[in-house]
């Protein structure tokens, strides 16, 4: 599977072309920093291609960073899924540019960095800053700092000696006040126009267990703190983030120069988030889904995450192609699911296997067809790659095709099945439906049909064309499989306009049907994809077992007939 050819142009990798031929940066040093509170996707598979793009380009490291600032909703879980989320995405292309600890924990793979790594260098920084006179020890209530802030009015404690902050602070440590009764905040400006430099908030207290530093620390440092200052130690040359970060920039400055810290200093650069239609792009929402039970779990093939795209058969390459597809600029925009979906089809036109199954099935039974002949006839496996070959088909006198594929009083150019009409079954030969079973409530059950034995495909009498073709699977030789078929599990395309997002669930956003697979299906692999003629692609679900495949339908193909066919 191709990577793009060239390379990306942006205004990021612009500036840091630039800040390389300045001498601004001997080296690229970038950072991927979730929060582990949920499951990565696709939004961050835009940050992570961004990030270890740059690095691999630049020859340069991105660091995996932990921004575990909150230990109330953060778990070990999600630091799991993250590395291996990451991990999957940057495989077989900038693995080497990953950055994390020496040292990996218990045999469990490369760890994180974590800014709960730097609390002790955080909280040293946080004294020397109270040191400069340039932060305070504040007992106001949450509500009351909002709306003084919101006002901007001076905290009644604004005042306070450096010696009593230093105590105040100290014993804030020392676990001698509740949760609430004190925060540190920065003294900068209350009448900033920019209501992040009006003293902002740097640490809080929270009596709570932390994934990484359990009961050692009871005061916690607000994000902008921790992740100005972890950037400034990891050595972070640029610190890409989100527009709504934009407003926060200010206040990342202002930290590094109040504490005056040696250069070389990090540069934080924003750019517009991704967003898609028909889906919900933030860990808040998507955690809801899981627990409310509106989807399967987090890698349901539905979620927009990382881990739901790979078990749908989404591969990280076609991630990366989205990626690049999409490219990076600083204008907010919604971007649409067909790009995602035509990325995907591209990827895997060139080198998908072609097959033959039949997800609805009707019964055809060829009436002067004889019942013990067997034929093998040839099929080809990719019709854009001559070296894929060929390989042999079983056909025989009862067939399955598609219900899609026959309709008793079809409308204006219908040119599959019909009583009287006639089709080309593919690789095979031209039938023609005489008769027509149903059962008690008039559902049909089988088409007795005749073939023209002259019309056989590649034959030496096939010249009778016929304007149908449809795709069968021989029913003495089909294998069951379970498959699974998807479709947008929002019924809007912006599902979150009004926010309401649960109210607006397609409740037909998964069908399971028992597919008749060709023989040749039963040596599928799961790392391959498969197109399923006039179907789509597909790939295996992992609760495939040796007694029963699991199928999930990756992405329909883009042609009228697939349209039909999901109806
Ligand atoms: P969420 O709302 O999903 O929790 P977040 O921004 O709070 O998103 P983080 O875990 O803090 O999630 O994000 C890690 C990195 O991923 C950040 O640098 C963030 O800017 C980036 N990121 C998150 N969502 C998107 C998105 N939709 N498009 C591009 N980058 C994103
Ligand atoms: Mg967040």
């Amino acid at each position: 599977m191709s990577e793009p050819n060239n390379i990306p142009v942006d205004f990021i990798r612009e500036i840091i072309a630039e800040d390389l031929r300045s001498g601004r940066h001997a080296r690229i040093q970038t950072r991927f920093p979730p929060e582990p509170n949920g499951y990565l996707h696709i939004g961050h598979a835009k940050s992570i291609c961004l990030n270890f793009g740059i690095a691999k380009e630049f020859g340069g490291i991105c660091n995996v960073r932990m921004d575990d600032t909150n230990p109330v909703k953060e778990e070990i879980e999600y630091v799991e899924s993250i590395m291996a989320d990451v991990r999957w995405l940057i495989g077989g292309w900038a693995e080497q540019n990953l950055g994390v600890k020496p040292a990996s924990r218990e045999g469990r793979g490369p760890s994180p960095f974590y800014a709960s790594d730097y609390f002790e260098r955080l909280y040293q920084y946080a004294v020397a800053l109270i040191e400069k006179g340039k932060a305070y020890v504040c007992d106001m209530t949450a509500e009351e700092t909002d709306e003084y802030r919101r006002a901007g009015r001076s905290s009644l404690f604004r005042e306070r000696s450096i010696p009593e902050n230093l105590d105040l602070f100290a014993r804030m440590r020392a676990g001698e006040f509740a949760d609430g009764a004190r925060t540190l905040r920065a003294k900068i400006d209350m009448t900033a126009p920019n209501v992040w430099l009006r003293d902002p908030l740097l640490y809080r207290i929270r009596h709570a267990e932390h994934h990484q530093t359990g009961d050692r620390w009871c005061i916690y440092p607000m994000y902008d703190w921790a992740h100005t200052l972890s950037d400034y130690i990891e050595a972070i040359t640029h610190s890409l983030c989100t527009l709504e970060f934009e407003v926060h920039r200010p206040l990342y400055e202002w930290i590094l120069d109040a504490l005056e810290l040696p250069g070389p200093r990090p540069r934080q650069i924003e750019f517009a988030r991704l967003n898609l239609d028909y889906t919900v792009m933030s860990k808040r929402k998507l955690i809801q889904l899981v627990n409310d039970g509106l989807v399967k779990g987090w890698d349901d093939p539905r979620m927009l995450t990382i881990s739901g795209l790979k078990r749908r058969g989404v591969t990280a390459s076609a991630l990366r192609s989205f990626a690049a597809a999409i490219g990076v600029t600083k204008f907010p925009s919604l971007h649409e699911m067909t790009l995602l979906e035509h990325t995907v089809r591209q990827e895997f036109n060139p080198s998908a296997a072609r097959r033959l199954a039949v997800l609805r099935p009707i019964k055809v039974a060829l009436i002067n067809y004889p019942a013990d002949r067997v034929e093998s006839l040839r099929a080809i496996n990719n019709p854009e790659d001559a070296d894929a070959g060929t390989r042999e088909v079983p056909f025989g006198q009862i067939l399955w095709i598609d219900e899609a594929d026959f309709m008793e009083a079809p409308p204006p150019k219908y040119f599959r099945l019909r009583p009287g009409g006639e089709v080309r079954l593919k690789y095979a030969y031209i039938i023609r439906c005489d008769e027509v079973i149903k059962d008690e409530d008039g559902k049909v059950v089988e088409l007795r049909c005749t073939v023209d034995l002259e019309s056989k495909s590649g034959g030496a009498t096939a010249q009778r064309k016929v304007k149908g073709t449809i795709h069968w699977v021989s029913a003495a030789h089909a294998q069951d499989a379970e498959v699974r078929l998807y479709d947008r599990l929002f019924n809007v395309a912006e599902p979150d306009a009004d926010g309401n997002f649960k109210d607006h669930i397609n409740r037909h956003s998964l069908e399971v049907v028992t597919a008749k697979c060709e023989p040749a299906l039963s040596d599928a692999r799961p790392e391959e994809r498969y197109q399923f003629e006039r179907l789509g692609y597909f790939a295996l679900d992992p609760e495939t077992t040796s007694a029963r495949q699991v199928w999930n339908r990756t992405v329909t193909l883009k042609d009228t007939w697939a349209k039909a066919v999901k109806r």
